[in-house]
């Protein structure tokens, strides 16, 4: 007969190794958060040296963004960060050491984990300052007794109940962090996130079961008489039809609208910069195609977009490196910048990935100080990098083949190569080109 209650045999040896293995877990657990503590009195720090650069000055926000930006470069570029996030864990490092000294310390004693300190930091946000060290006492003593997840419910009820601020100046508030942003997953898929009040959002969720419904009760009609089904199920229509009035439709409030006609917002249409290997876009192979700053693409989408874009920009590459040697001149208007925004396709600072369309074109050696419009002296950066580059000490200087080198205000050099595009012609077509 089985034996329901057997339990798993352990030697006195196993449970010796089990032992040390966890004692071993106990340590480096300990080792684990004295280093994290480290780092946030770090990236504390440095936050703090940006706020000391710029007190001097009379221009203090703009000066101490640029010298925020400045330092989270120079930070990024030895941990491998971009420097976008790099300036987003100084912000979450100062807010732990300026505002929460006793969950740091609580922390540092191994009470409780970085888990926790983050849903203490979260939930706290909406606590007044004059109320905080009361909402950290008793946040921290529910935190040793559970898990992050699971005391997150608890600390929030706590957070609301200590809050001061009526509910109406609260959402005010919160109604300004409105935005829309765009997170790239996997299959050439992407969720589009839009953070809304609560009332909108379920307005617009309305209106789109309602319109779907609609497409679906009118398809049901057609179908009968047709024989052709449209198979799209309640989920896929809503998703086409926001993106159909999104790409499409016109805002119902458009400033630049007279009274007489429609305004131009309606007519504004939305671009994209794809990149195409030549075998792809002739249909003889399905590799995919890159959406410059974002990820890649399949290769029908791709053939669907380029069949219906008048002009095209056709890159000559060296097949063996890839290097750009020409961007058929004879079809466009603006060679050079054609060519840059082929041989660059995103921002040319260490690590970030803007979509060159999104870019500036940059004087290398300024054009003030005699830096020629040559395609030498010129590269694409974002606005955020461009303007690092003209008030903060990072220096840039521009090699032959398109690679930039840039130096930190201490002194580390990184090089950005020109990225290889996908894009390879057959080089019998190298023949023809322009240049
Ligand atoms: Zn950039």
């Amino acid at each position: 007969m089985k034996d329901e209650f057997a339990q798993v045999p352990i030697s006195d040896g196993d449970l010796a190794v089990l032992a040390g293995i966890v004692a071993d877990a106990d340590e480096l657990q300990a080792q684990l958060t004295a280093v994290q503590v480290a780092e946030v009195r770090m990236l504390a720090r440095a936050g703090q040296l940006a706020d000391k650069q710029a007190a001097a000055s009379r221009d203090n926000v703009r000066l101490h963004d640029m010298a925020l930006r400045s330092i989270a470069a120079e930070l990024g570029g030895v941990v491998r960060v971009t420097d976008r996030t790099m300036q987003a864990r100084i912000g979450e490092a100062r807010e732990i050491v300026e505002c929460y000294p006793t969950t740091l310390a609580a922390w540092e004693a191994g009470r409780i984990t970085r888990g926790h300190v983050r849903v203490i930091v979260d939930a706290g946000s909406m606590v007044p300052a004059s109320r905080r060290a009361e909402y950290e006492a008793e946040a921290i003593k529910r935190c040793t007794r559970d898990t992050p997840n699971r005391v997150r419910s608890a600390l929030e009820i706590l957070a609301e109940r200590t809050a001061e601020r009526p509910f109406t100046e609260r959402h005010r508030d919160a109604a300004k962090g409105r935005k829309v942003r765009l997170v790239v997953g996997r299959n050439g898929m992407s969720s589009f996130i839009a953070d809304v009040p609560t009332v909108i959002g379920d307005g617009i969720l309305d209106r789109l079961t309602q319109q779907a419904q609609t497409i679906i009760d009118a398809r049901d009609d057609r179908d009968l008489e047709s024989g052709d089904r449209d198979r799209r199920g309640i989920d896929e229509i809503r998703a086409d039809v926001f993106a159909d009035l999104l790409l499409a439709g016109a805002p119902a409030l458009d400033p630049t609208a007279d009274g007489d006609g429609p305004g131009a917002l309606g007519a504004i249409r939305a671009q994209v910069q794809v990149v195409v290997p030549a075998l792809t876009l002739l249909g003889r192979d399905d590799g995919p195609a890159d959406l410059v700053g974002r990820s890649p693409i399949d290769a029908d989408t791709a053939r669907c977009l380029a069949a219906n874009t008048p002009t095209w920009a056709r890159v000559l590459t060296e097949p063996v490196d890839g290097t750009v040697l020409a961007v058929d001149r004879y079809r466009t208007p603006w060679p050079q910048r054609r060519f840059l925004r082929a041989r660059d396709q995103h921002c040319r600072f260490p690590g970030c990935r803007r979509a060159a369309i999104r870019c500036e074109i940059d004087h290398t050696i300024d054009a003030a100080k005699g830096g020629p419009t040559t395609l030498w002296n010129l590269a694409h950066l974002c606005q955020r990098h461009h303007s690092m580059k003209q008030f903060t000490p990072w220096r840039v200087r521009q090699l032959p083949g398109g690679v930039l080198e840039w130096t930190s205000p201490t002194g580390r050099v990184y090089r950005e190569d020109a990225p290889a595009p996908p894009v390879a012609f057959m080089p019998a077509s190298a023949t023809d080109a322009p240049f």
